[in-house]
């Protein structure tokens, strides 16, 4: 008897997998197509200034809007569409609908404004990204010099030649180049001499420790002090309470996001936040959108 229900369990098991494995391959189909079918969205979390708490730009990051679940979070669909290269068009799309989206902001602020686009992998190893990114600043005349690239540690794990040379090719366009989840990879700080770099983002995880986490604050400082001996800016991200806060502006953290100041939004609520200057010429004292 014991044998025989082992073995309807196996069988069960097995349908249980068969049934997982069409289901992702439905949910894959239908990530391929979400790009050209509408469904993806941007939304933006402003990124400021931790001395005076200006905006000084977004960062976009993608939604999908699945026509029968709803609105999909990125870390439900963003490794699924590494994996089966749906990324490069998606990547592709976002590009150019932040691009768009800026430069909107831009003429109707009267003020100029960064945009940080977070890059994959995968968009390094299939086609051409410098061409896709040239191609989007082109059509959307957004300034190469307001953007800002965000690739993770990951971007290195193959053909870290070819990766470099790209990462250059944007760089010489005047296009700034941020890594992301600073500190958590594998390879250490000596990856830092071969990623071209302008901005070092500050992984969430040490963010979280603060204000009273020692060891986070000890690292924080020292990954201030060698963007500092860089030349680079430092973006602290997902910072949530005062207490974060107050511990990054001590610690001389520049720039930051999180919660505490606004959640990722819709552009449409996101870009309430941005100051006018160009369109209300009733109050010359208005605040400007300030460059970093
Ligand atoms: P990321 O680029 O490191 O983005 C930061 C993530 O932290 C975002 O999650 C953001 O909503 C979240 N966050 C910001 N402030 C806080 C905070 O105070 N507390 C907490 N708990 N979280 C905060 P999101 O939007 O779910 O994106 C997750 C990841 O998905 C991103 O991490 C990025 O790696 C990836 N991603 C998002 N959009 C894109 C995209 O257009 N292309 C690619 N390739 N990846 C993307
Ligand atoms: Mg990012
Ligand atoms: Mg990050
Ligand atoms: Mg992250």
């Amino acid at each position: 008897l014991a044998k025989a229900q082992g073995k309807n369990r196996l069988v069960v098991y097995a349908d249980g997998m068969a049934e997982e494995a069409s289901r992702r391959a439905a949910f894959a189909q239908d990530l391929a197509v979400a790009a050209d079918s509408g469904q993806l969205e941007v939304h933006y979390q402003p990124t400021v200034r931790l001395a005076d708490g200006r905006t000084t730009g977004f960062e976009a990051l993608v939604r999908w809007n699945h026509p029968e679940r709803g609105l999909v979070p990125p870390v439900e669909f963003v490794p699924l569409a590494e994996e089966t290269g749906a990324i490069t068009g998606i990547g592709r799309w976002v590009l150019r609908e932040a691009l768009r989206q800026g430069a909107a902001w831009m003429a109707e602020t009267g003020a100029p404004l960064r945009m940080a686009v977070n890059l994959s992998p995968r968009q390094f190893q299939d086609g051409d990204v410098t061409a896709d990114v040239v191609a989007a600043l082109e059509e959307t005349g957004f300034p190469a010099a307001q953007l800002t690239l965000e690739v993770t540690e990951g971007v290195l794990v193959r053909d870290v030649d070819s990766v470099v040379t790209q990462l250059d090719a944007l760089r010489s366009l005047g296009i700034r180049i941020a890594i992301d989840d600073f500190g958590t990879g594998f390879s250490g700080l000596s990856y830092l001499r071969h990623l071209p770099a302008d901005i070092l983002k500050i992984d969430r995880s040490f963010v979280m420790d603060l204000p009273r986490g020692r060891s986070a604050a000890t690292l924080i400082t020292s990954i201030v002090e060698l963007a500092r001996t860089l030349g680079l800016d430092v973006v602290a991200e997902g910072v949530e309470t005062e207490g974060q806060r107050r511990a990054l502006a001590e610690l001389d953290c520049g720039l930051a996001q999180g919660y505490l100041f606004a959640r990722p939004e819709p552009a449409e609520l996101a870009g309430r936040s941005l100051p006018r200057t160009v369109r209300v010429p009733a109050q010359p004292g208005a605040p400007a959108v300030e460059q970093v």
